[in-house]
Formats: C-alpha cells, structure tokens, sequence
C-alpha cells in the first residue's frame, strides 16, 4: 500500500531541512546523535493518523516527541520514523466547568498563564517551556502537585491515535486501559495523544515561598533536620533542599544549601502558618538568607526556576526516589557534592510524601523523597568530564532507592523500576492489546 506523508512537513535523512527538524525536537543543547529516518511534523490529528499509516506500510518503528524536554532524547533513535506533534498546541478553556481540553504541544506555562486570568489553576511543570504531551504522560510533578496530585491525576480524557491510525476518546468508560496508561507510562505509552481533557482547580489566592540559605559546612544538620520533619509539612508546601557550587541568584560565591518552598493557600494567615516548620532548623541562625514568608506569583517562581536551567546547556539527569533516612542518605550525598560540576549544576532532594490512596493509574510508584542530580555545562569538550557525574552517583546510592520518577528518568543508561510490578504487566499486556505489531518504541531502558 502506499501512503504519502503530509507534503511539505516531512523530512527524509540527508534531506535539506533534516537536521534542523531533528535538532528542533531536543531542548537540551547535548543533542545525541541518533538518527531517525523521516521526521514528520504534524499539523493535527489527520497528519498523524496519516504518517502512522505510513510507518505500518514501510514497517517503521515510531517515536513521539511533543515539547523536546525528555533530558535524554528518548524520541530521537536510529532508523524510524519521528513524530513530531509540538505543533498540536491548541488550548480551549470552559471556565464554568472547570475543564479544559489541551493539545500535546501547549506549554505547561502558557497554560497557567491563561488559567490564571480565569482564576484557575493546573499543576503545570515548573519551568517554562516543558509541554503537557510528555509531561502528563509521565506523571507530571506540578506546582502545587503534592496536594493536587501528579499532573496526570487531574487528566480526564485522552485523545489518541492508534498504531493503526485509528481516532480513539479514552476515559474511564471507553478504552479504560489506555486511558489507564496514559496517566504515568511517559516514554512507554503504546499511541499518540493528540489531546488531553483536563480538570481544573481554582486559583489558590495566596501564592509565597520560604527561602534559606545555609553554608555548606551545615549540610548534614540541615539534611537530617528535612528528613526528621519531612512528613510533617504541610502538603500545600513544596520543600526542596538544592545544592550548587555557587548560588549567583543571591551572589553567593560559595557551595550552599538552599531550602526553597513555594507555598500555595486561600489566605496569608494560612500561607504563613504553613511555611512556619521551615524556621525550627537547628542551625536556623547560621542561614546565610533567613526570609520565612516572601509573597510570590506564579510568574515569579517561574522566573526563578528559569534561571537555575539555561537553555542552550549541555544537561544529563538521573534521580532516585527514597524513604532512607538522612543517617543512610548523606555518604552518597556527600559524594556527590565532592564532585559536582560547576553552577549550574545541582543536587535537589524534594520532600514529596507518598500518598496511599491514587486513582488506578499507570504512575504506581513514588516515596517520601526524590533526589535528582542535574549535570550542567557548556563547553562539550567537557561531556567526558561531566556527562556521567548524575549516573554514577545514582549507581552508588541505587541500594537506598524504591524507583526512579520518569521526569529525570535516565533509563538509557540506567535502567530502574518506575512503576508497581502489577502496573507494568498491565502496561505490557495493553501496549500488545493496541500495538501487536510494537510500532512504537518505548523506554530506553527498564528492568
Ligand atoms: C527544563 C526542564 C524542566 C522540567 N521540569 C519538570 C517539572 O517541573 N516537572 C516534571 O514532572 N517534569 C519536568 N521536566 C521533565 C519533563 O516533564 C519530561 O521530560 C517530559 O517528557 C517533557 O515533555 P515533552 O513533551 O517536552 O517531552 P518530549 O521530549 O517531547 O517527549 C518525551 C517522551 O514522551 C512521549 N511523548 C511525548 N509526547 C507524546 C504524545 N503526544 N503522544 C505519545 N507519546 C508522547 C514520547 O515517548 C517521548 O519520547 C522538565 C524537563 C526539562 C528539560
């Protein structure tokens, strides 16, 4: 059978215009040098009902890319056909029902912005840039997420094409196993979303942080305080430990530890109340920075968070989730931080929480705590240098880890459990139900 692809939006190996298609689907200035056949860039969901029809004559394997922000490119690999649906980014807002039906493309951010005009509120990723495609479909640890859930919590709906180009609706009622999957298989999903039906939240009125900052000399101090109160925080109260060489944020030239916490409540009295835990460190009084209650707005976190993660960066991540206590933590922690690369470069521990009870979805798997590492340079002469720093010490400290969470995933490199065991036998059983044929790829790696 013959199929031709969309004219004019597709791009053959060798072709003028191919290299820029592929580099234009990696956020990551390490761009991996794997090549796909033919990338095609989608238009809407006829454009990919069509270039799957495509790769099933040809017998090409699939890969899927949205925004271009999986850290290590999982979309791009050798021979295949790429798809990219960035450009499917429409947004429609029904402000009376509280829901809103998204396009993989559509910026987390923008979205928020436009929410936030209409009192409304989405657990949104929390950097500019990341697109709700792959971000829902790996979980999605949003802004306000531990007490919203993860992203993929507050998805009603999908719209997804099939191996097979088939246009399917999936919730709850209809095609519940991929509905199932969609919320928390990330790079392993067996289809293509070209929508996602979304339930809003109302706009917390009071948006603050709480911001310390300690000298390195502290670290264990301030570890095993975080740890010891973790489960206490209010879960309106996002707490993150992060530790750099430098802090230039604040004109520190020094490594730190920083504990940041973006707050969100209805009122100051219960926004402050909230942060209130931050101030009982032990070693409160050696805090470089000492500001319990700043007022924030959403743009503001934003803009915070942008300027810890350039674009144009050469970046590598790994990460863990944990319930061990700091006592059991800090040997590899220490080690890491002994040889971090410079600014901006970072370790990040996010007191998270389990929750015992979530809908029956695919995302299956999380703890008290994730600990990320983000290796970040410019120069590439240094990849050897750096590239393998956030691995490595993942590997070190894999005895103290339940999983690894699919945001930071490095599974290419270092294979993890991401999800229950049930939940992957499910995820296997449906992923041969809709694509017998194994047309799309999934993870780069999984154990
Ligand atoms: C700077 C930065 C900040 C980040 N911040 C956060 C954060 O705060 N919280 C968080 O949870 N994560 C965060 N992430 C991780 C991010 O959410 C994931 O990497 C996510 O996959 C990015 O979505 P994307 O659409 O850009 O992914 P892409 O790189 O485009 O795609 C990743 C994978 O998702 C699958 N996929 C994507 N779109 C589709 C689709 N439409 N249909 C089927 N499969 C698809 C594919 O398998 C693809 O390989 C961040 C990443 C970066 C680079």
């Amino acid at each position: 059978m013959m199929v031709a692809l969309p004219a004019g939006q597709h791009f053959l190996r060798g072709e003028d215009g191919y290299e820029a298609a592929r580099r234009a689907t990696v956020w990551n200035g390490r761009v991996p040098p794997r090549y796909p056949d033919v990338i095609v860039q989608a238009r809407d969901s006829e454009d990919v009902a069509t270039a799957l029809r495509y790769a099933g004559a040809d017998g090409l394997r699939v890969t899927v890319c949205s925004g271009g922000r999986s850290w290590h490119a999982n979309h791009l690999r050798d021979s295949g056909l790429l798809l990219d649906v960035g450009r499917l980014d429409h947004c429609a807002i029904d402000a009376d029902r509280m829901t809103a039906v998204v396009g993989p493309g559509k910026e987390g951010s923008a979205l928020a912005a436009e929410l936030d005009s209409e009192g409304l509120f989405f657990p949104t990723g929390h950097c500019t840039g990341v697109a709700l495609g792959g971000y829902l479909l790996q979980g999605g640890y949003g802004w306000n997420s531990r007490r919203l859930g993860p992203a993929c919590e507050s998805v009603l709906a999908v719209d997804v094409v099939t191996a097979d180009g088939r246009h399917l609706h999936c919730d709850a009622e209809h095609h519940p196993d991929l509905y199932w999957a969609a919320r928390g298989s990330g790079p392993g999903f067996c289809g293509v979303v070209t929508a996602f039906h979304l339930a809003l939240h109302p706009r917390p009125a009071v948006c603050a942080a709480g911001l310390y900052v300690y000298p390195i000399e502290v670290l264990d101090e301030v570890f095993t305080w975080a740890r010891r109160i973790g489960a206490k925080v209010d879960r309106r109260v996002e707490m993150q430990l992060v530790v750099s060489r430098t802090v230039p944020d604040i004109g520190l030239d020094q490594p730190a530890v920083v504990v940041v916490a973006p707050v969100f409540a209805d009122t100051e009295d219960e926004a402050f109340k909230a942060l209130a835990l931050l101030d009982t460190c032990p070693v409160v009084t050696q805090a470089l920075v000492r500001a319990p209650y700043v007022p924030k707005t959403l743009a503001t976190l934003y803009e915070e968070v942008m300027s810890n993660c350039p674009a144009g960066y050469r970046y590598a991540t790994d990460n863990m989730w944990s319930s061990a206590s700091a006592a059991d933590l800090l040997p590899g922690i220490r080690r890491a931080i002994d040889t971090m690369p410079p600014y901006p470069a970072q370790l990040q521990l996010v007191n998270w929480g389990a929750v015992p009870s979530r809908p029956d979805m695919a995302f299956s798997l999380e703890d008290d705590v994730f600990l990320t590492l983000y290796s970040s340079w410019q120069d590439p002469a240094d990849d050897d240098k750096y590239a393998d720093w956030a691995r490595s010490n993942m590997v070190a400290m894999e005895p103290l880890a339940s999983g690894t969470q699919l945001a930071d995933e490095n599974l290419g490199q270092r294979p993890a459990r991401f999800a229950a065991d049930t939940a992957m036998a499910r995820l296997d059983s449906v992923r041969a139900a809709y694509d017998p044929h194994g047309r799309f790829q999934a993870w780069m790696g999984r154990l």
